[in-house]
């Protein structure tokens, strides 16, 4: 058997701002903590240790713990396997170590490592003297897989999510793939039937055709999103009652991009129509509708556009505000906006669709309109909590995967929540590495698949994918798999507790993308996911404690956290000028509307009386932050529009532009070297794309340069659509040029992006916001291409910030003093500089 080694420390560490929610992040451990350390720790901290050596012989005597108390008593299996994991944390130690010893070049993995392991030492966690062990080389061993590397679950009674009452028996299994199309409508029609939602079919279309707005309540799963529209459809909403028979659209918003598509595409199927015309979906950049389509799945983002050409919303017969509970700012404003139409448009019929938190409120601020509840059917789960914290839930989460797929029956799939796209794609590499090493030991298949907002549509489809026999599926999710989504099959959810936000400080005028422990609430639904099909288990990488002491109830609703400056705007375009008095469900702050209020004043889109300008018109036809399109707009007067929206474009991706393969690491930093630009990353992201057009789109340029082909294929779709919005407003793309000049490029970011202009601190290790010396404090990513320049620069911008150990800016572009005064003397003052 070969030795085997799965290190994991070279994992990239990027972030992805999705502008329209699903946002993801990277992990920000608490601390970190190897799997079970109380095993491990003490082994390690001795100089002369050798990692564990096992015979063969010997091995296969290791006996596995089982997760559940009985299956520990009464089960007497015993498997043997190879032990990845406890290996790669030792290899990523190694790393920090070399690292810690003042390697001069330190990839941007390396750095964000040793700076969690720096403050997993503050913390307590790991043994202080690490620096000091020498790790022999691992390579020469073979590691099992023993009960000393799985994960310690407290099991106790009580901590059960119950089920219903009377558990409906489990739905049928899905029906085989049809090859006539007669077979291929009735199997889907009994597929239909068999959603607890298809009960309620009378009793729903009966309450609203007797009110115009329901609050429609139900577990995730139970057919809501998938159904409701259709029902409207067939009961004739999409005709318009006034003689005249219009045709009106059903529409159903979603806070999720990846859920609008995903179930566009469902229910284009149970219709038996191709997606696009009677069934369609808009998103942003993505318009997959036409003059034919009656159900429109949408994003809330927009529809709440759409208001901008349609106030009154006139081609909808009936609109459902999806996943209402989950209080996306476009959501709420939604709600404010529709609670004024509906008293104009009395055949609009609006259904709030939510799942069962907070059914109440909606219906209190929709003057006690009626709720309709449709109980899904649900088996309980179990939750198991680790009996330590688990600082590093990744190395856990794998660990417990394994757990659960060698102690417990087939069927029965495992999804894991994690913070995002970059977290997915890493774990999704360790694991298949491991499967494939562990190879026939594996008693039955893992397939691995994944879920995320960037996941291209024919993937996504993977995941409703029956699982094969005598194999179990593992699905990597965002929390989009929390209500958003359902994926039939699961019993059993790993959930380490983190969701990935946008953070906004008003006081110092900071957004930051974050990584936050979710709330109880949230953690519940997860764990519901489990128990669908049957009970089940969910396994809780936080500990008890921690549930019932360190969770909030509810998560804070986007409204009071995060930048309101883009919905300001767009509130003022719609004729909404007093936003103290706005009916919104929970008001921001003054002082959050105030700051938004201030930037759009600096910005030019106000004037002084707190008017729209004509430039914030402008600014408002592009569905992209107001600073954003303010770059856009000035840099007409550059003519160097073309490069400002390719800039723009690959700033919204690139988190996930760049690929390292383990073995080939150095080589792949080296060519992406190759493209970095001395005035910083956005001149670097224009190198690329530029060489990318030169090669007329080439998917092997892509290969050979480690850059994802997808990624710049998104990137290319942004931008054809910015330059189809840039056209409608009057403005003439120059041609892409290779002597671009620079200098206009700075002057058209900056003349957005002046409030993010930060300055080298006198000590030259951290910056500051100009305008808040005593703000906190930030460092440039070490993802970006002058993380390393010396001395560093005394002025720079960034495009956005994300904490994790540091505030870090990532996307940082070099600017001097004379290009801040001359496009932000109104904003700061001589002594700022
Ligand atoms: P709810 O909105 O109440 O959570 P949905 O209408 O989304 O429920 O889901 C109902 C059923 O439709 C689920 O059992 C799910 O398996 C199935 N479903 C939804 N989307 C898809 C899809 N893209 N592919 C296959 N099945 C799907
Ligand atoms: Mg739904």
């Amino acid at each position: 058997m070969s030795a085997i080694q799965t290190g994991r420390g070279k994992r990239r560490r990027k972030f992805e701002d999705e502008a329209e929610s699903d946002e993801e992040i990277e992990l920000a451990p608490l601390g970190i903590e190897p799997v079970n350390s109380q095993t491990s720790t003490q082994d390690e901290t001795n100089p002369n240790h050798q990692p564990e050596v096992i015979p063969k012989t010997k091995q296969e005597n290791i006996s596995n713990k089982y997760i559940d108390q009985e299956d520990i008593s009464t089960n007497s299996k015993k498997r043997k396997y190879e032990l990845l994991h406890r290996n790669n944390y030792r290899n990523e130690r190694r790393e920090i170590e070399s690292d810690a010893k003042g390697r001069t070049k330190s990839t941007n993995n390396n750095q964000w490592e040793l700076e969690q392991f720096n403050k997993a030492k503050q913390i307590g966690v790991l043994p202080t003297n690490l620096d000091k062990v020498n790790l022999p080389d691992s390579d020469k061993y073979e590691y099992v897989f023993d009960d000393s590397q799985f994960v310690n679950y407290n099991d106790n009674e009580d901590d059960i999510l119950k089920g219903d009452d009377e558990p409906v028996p489990p739905p049928p299994p899905p029906p085989p793939p049809p090859t006539v199309k007669d077979i291929k409508i009735s199997s889907m029609d009994q597929v239909r039937k068999s959603l607890p939602v298809y009960k309620y079919r009378e009793e729903f279309l009966d309450a609203i055709s007797k009110n115009q707005v329901l609050i429609v309540v139900g577990e995730t799963g139970s057919g809501k999103t998938t159904q409701l529209p259709q029902y409207l459809h067939e009961a004739g909403y999409s005709t318009s009652k006034d003689g005249l028979n219009r045709k009106l659209i059903i529409g159903c918003t979603q806070p999720r991009r990846v859920a609008a598509t995903s179930v566009a595409n469902r229910v284009a199927s149970e219709m038996d129509v191709k997606l696009g015309h009677e069934v369609g979906y808009t998103i942003r950049f993505d318009d997959n509708s036409g003059d034919d389509t009656v159900i429109k799945y949408l994003t809330d983002g927009m529809l709440l556009r759409e208001f901008l050409n349609d106030p009154t919303l006139s081609k909808y017969g009936a609109l459902m505000i999806d996943e209402a509970h989950e209080r996306t700012l476009s959501t709420e404003i939604l709600l404010s906006l529709l609670k004024d139409i509906i008293k104009t448009r009395s055949d609009l019929k609006l259904i709030i669709a939510s799942a069962t938190i907070n059914a109440e409120k909606f219906s209190k601020y929709f003057n006690g309109a009626s709720i309709l509840n449709i109980p899904g059917r649900r088996f309980p789960v179990t939750i198991h909590y680790t009996s330590n914290p688990e600082a590093n839930y990744i190395q856990a989460a794998i660990t417990t995967i394994f757990q659960i797929h060698l102690t417990q029956p087939l069927p029965g799939d495992i999804l894991v929540f994690l913070t995002g796209q970059e977290e997915i794609e890493s774990m999704e590499e360790s694991l298949q590495e491991s499967i494939m090493k562990l190879g026939t030991s594996l008693p039955n298949q893992l397939q691995i698949c994944s879920i995320y907002a960037n996941l291209p549509p024919d993937m996504q489809q993977k995941i409703f994918e029956p699982t094969p026999p005598n194999s179990r599926k593992v699905i990597l999710a965002t929390n989009i798999a929390e209500t958003s989504i359902t994926i039939d099959g699961i019993s059993y959810v790993i959930d380490p507790g983190y969701v990935k936000q946008n953070v906004y400080n008003p006081v110092q005028a900071m957004e930051s993308l974050v990584v936050v422990p979710c709330s109880r609430a949230s953690v519940d639904q997860r764990a519901g996911r489990a128990g669908r099909v049957g009970p089940g288990k969910c396994f809780r990488l936080f500990t008890k404690w921690s549930y019932y002491n360190e969770l909030e109830l509810n998560a804070t609703p986007e409204i009071l956290r995060v930048n309101l400056s883009s919905i300001i705007l767009l509130l003022l375009s719609l004729g909404v000028n007093d936003l103290i008095h706005f009916d919104f469900m929970d008001p921001p702050s003054h002082q959050s509307i105030i700051k938004s209020l201030e930037l759009l004043y600096s910005l030019g889109a106000l004037n002084s009386k707190g008017q729209l300008t004509k430039l914030g018109r402008q600014m408002n036809e592009f569905p992209i932050d107001p600073m954003l399109s303010k770059c856009v707009l000035t840099s007409k007067k550059y003519e160097c529009t073309n490069e400002v929206i390719t800039i723009i474009s690959m700033l919204g991706e690139s988190s996930t532009l760049f690929y390292r393969p383990k073995d080939k690491q150095d080589q792949a930093n080296r060519r992406h070297e190759k493209f970095y630009h001395e005035l910083g990353d956005h001149f670097t992201l224009l190198n690329i794309w530029n060489e990318w057009v030169d090669t007329d789109f080439s998917s092997q340029w892509c290969q050979d340069n480690y850059v994802q082909y997808k990624t710049l294929r998104r990137v290319k779709n942004v931008k054809d659509q910015l330059t189809k919005l840039c056209k409608r407003s009057g403005i003439n793309l120059n041609k892409k040029s290779d002597s671009f000049n620079p200098l206009y490029i700075q002057k058209s970011i900056i003349a957005g992006y002046f409030p993010n202009v930060v300055k080298l601190s006198m000590m030259g290790d951290s910056y500051r916001k100009l305008k808040s010396t005593d703000g906190q404090p930030c460092h440039i990513h070490p993802s970006s291409s002058i993380h390393s320049l010396k001395p560093p620069p005394k002025l720079l911008l960034y495009h956005e910030l994300v904490l994790t150990s540091k505030e870090y800016m990532r996307n940082c572009l070099l600017v001097d003093e004379k290009l801040v005064k001359e496009f932000s003397s109104h904003y700061y003052s001589l002594k700022d500089l």
